[in-house]
């Protein structure tokens, strides 16, 4: 008997043994879970994997992986399932998915937590801030801690703490080989350097430990919202008062249309807005001094600034990703927001067609900039900020004509790339994680990977080709 995985023909019996040494879960195309479990976070990705293997932990793990070599498997490491182009599931190949591990040990007193890799961001949130701590990670709840992390983490507590990269203290990786080791600043030192900001390329995370910082439990946030047609003068006044905020602050500006959710009043549904979201993670009174100005700027059409829990805050954004919605991103990193950054970015803002569409500038420098560049993999820490741009529908209805908007706004921002954060890349090619990671660094990165996966074992990732 045969079974066909990946293209390749397999004793039925060796998937068989590994099913029954297994302590996840091996999911076939003729498993009633299958159609469920081989979707992912972004709903235009549609692949059929050959086997999709759900490990329990780290024995599952290696299993895998010594299984996908011996039957030369095309692999894909899923963990949070987040990745915007998909590479966390493949055509015919076998999914690895960390996504059942998700341990969480919090030591309050040594201010460290141990994350296993299918941890999401809301979930190290939630153990961190009983004790009102917290990892500087993302802005979406539902993200997966792993990939994030791997790719460097950039969110609301980046200038004050950095990259979740930048708290990290070791990691444990199954390599290409199906060999267990730890990397720290102690131990393999080259494999910690690249697991900071080199993705998936040179092995499988399967638990991170981290340092936690003080955060909270309530924080001053909230967006400040305006008319797009006020958005030339409220970003050429936000560009001139960042450069005075402090580190506590940290500021994201997005430019979309108001969605029709009760949270927002009526009045505004549809209109096409710019909004500032600030979340000041030192004392409230200080951050509501802090934003004053901001808050007074202009005509806000909304100022939804308060002391919230820094929990809440983390959510807020949930409602604007949901799983399973058409998303299309484009993005790149620049130094300044000039005058003809933002004729560009009112220019395309004012031609937002669909209500779930949105591009959003997050502000660099703070403590991302005082680690040097090349104490770790990730590039670009010198970016002025990061913009994300992602056309988005719930469905393949109107998902082109979004597609080509992302693609015309992030073509006329062109002239002023600076380079580019990995996690917010597509498929785009060599050329451009090249330019994530700057020529010297990703040379470096190559080198690394002839070192741990000289085969390109794990490939299916913003991938750093050995040769
Ligand atoms: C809604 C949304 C919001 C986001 N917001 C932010 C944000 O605020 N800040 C930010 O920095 N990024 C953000 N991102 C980008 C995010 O960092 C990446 O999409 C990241 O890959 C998600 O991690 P994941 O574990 O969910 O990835 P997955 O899709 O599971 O994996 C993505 C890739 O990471 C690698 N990988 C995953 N797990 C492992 C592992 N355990 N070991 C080795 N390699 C692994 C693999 O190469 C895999 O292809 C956001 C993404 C989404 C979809």
């Amino acid at each position: 008997m045969s079974a066909i995985v990946g293209g390749v023909e397999l004793d039925r019996r060796a998937v068989d043994d590994l099913a029954t040494a297994f302590g996840g879960a091996l999911i076939r195309p003729d498993d009633p879970t299958y159609d469920e479990q081989r979707l992912i976070w972004n709903g235009s990705i549609d692949r059929r994997p050959g086997l999709i293997a759900r490990c329990a932990g780290v024995a599952d793990v290696i299993s895998a992986v010594r299984f996908a070599r011996e039957h030369e498997q095309l692999v894909a490491v899923r963990s949070g399932g987040h990745s915007y182009p998909g590479l966390c599931v493949c055509d015919r190949g076998m999914v690895i998915d960390l996504g059942q591990m998700k341990g969480i040990r919090v030591d309050p007193q040594a201010r460290t937590a141990r994350a296993q890799a299918g941890v999401l961001l809301g979930d190290l949130d939630r153990e961190a801030q009983a004790f009102g701590l917290a990892v500087p990670a993302g802005i979406v709840t539902h993200t997966g801690l792993a990939g994030l992390t791997l790719g460097g983490g950039i969110g609301w507590l980046e200038r004050k703490y950095g990259l979740t990269i930048d708290q990290l203290v070791s990691v444990d990786v199954v390599t290409a080989e199906g060999e267990f080791v730890r990397a720290s600043e102690e131990e393999n030192v080259d494999l910690f350097w690249g697991v900071r900001g080199g993705g998936g390329n040179f092995g499988i995370v399967t638990e991170f430990e981290f340092r936690l910082n003080p955060v909270g439990p309530m924080v001053f946030a909230g967006p400040v919202v305006w008319a797009m047609e006020d958005c030339p003068k409220v970003l050429r006044f936000y560009r001139e008062w960042i450069k005075e905020v402090p580190d506590e602050l940290t500021t994201i500006v997005t430019h979309r249309r108001v969605p029709p959710v009760p949270a927002m009043p009526e009045e505004l549904h549809g209109r096409h807005v710019v909004m500032v979201g600030t979340c000041y993670s030192g004392p409230g009174e200080e951050g509501e001094s802090v934003l004053e100005p901001l808050r007074k700027f202009g005509s806000p059409l909304l100022d939804r600034c308060a002391p919230m829990a820094f929990t809440t805050h983390q959510a807020a954004l949930d409602p604007s990703f949901p799983y399973y919605w058409w998303y299309y991103i484009r993005s790149c990193n620049l130094a300044e927001l000039t005058d003809e950054v933002i004729d560009a970015l009112v220019d395309h803002g004012l031609r937002i067609a669909s209500p779930l569409t949105v591009f959003s500038i997050y502000h660099l420098g703070g403590a991302v900039a005082r680690v040097g560049e090349d104490e770790t993999a990730f590039g670009g820490r010198d970016a002025g900020h990061t913009v994300n741009v992602i056309g988005i529908t719930s469905t393949s209805d109107g998902f082109e004509q979004e597609r080509e908007w992302a693609r015309g706004l992030w073509s006329a921002l062109q002239p002023h790339h600076q380079h580019v954060y990995v996690n917010f890349l597509m498929e785009e090619g060599e050329v451009r994680i090249r330019e994530a990671y700057g020529a010297a660094k990703y040379d470096r990165l190559k080198a690394l990977k002839r070192e741990y996966d000289p085969n390109n074992f794990f490939r299916l990732n913003q991938n750093i080709p050995p040769n």
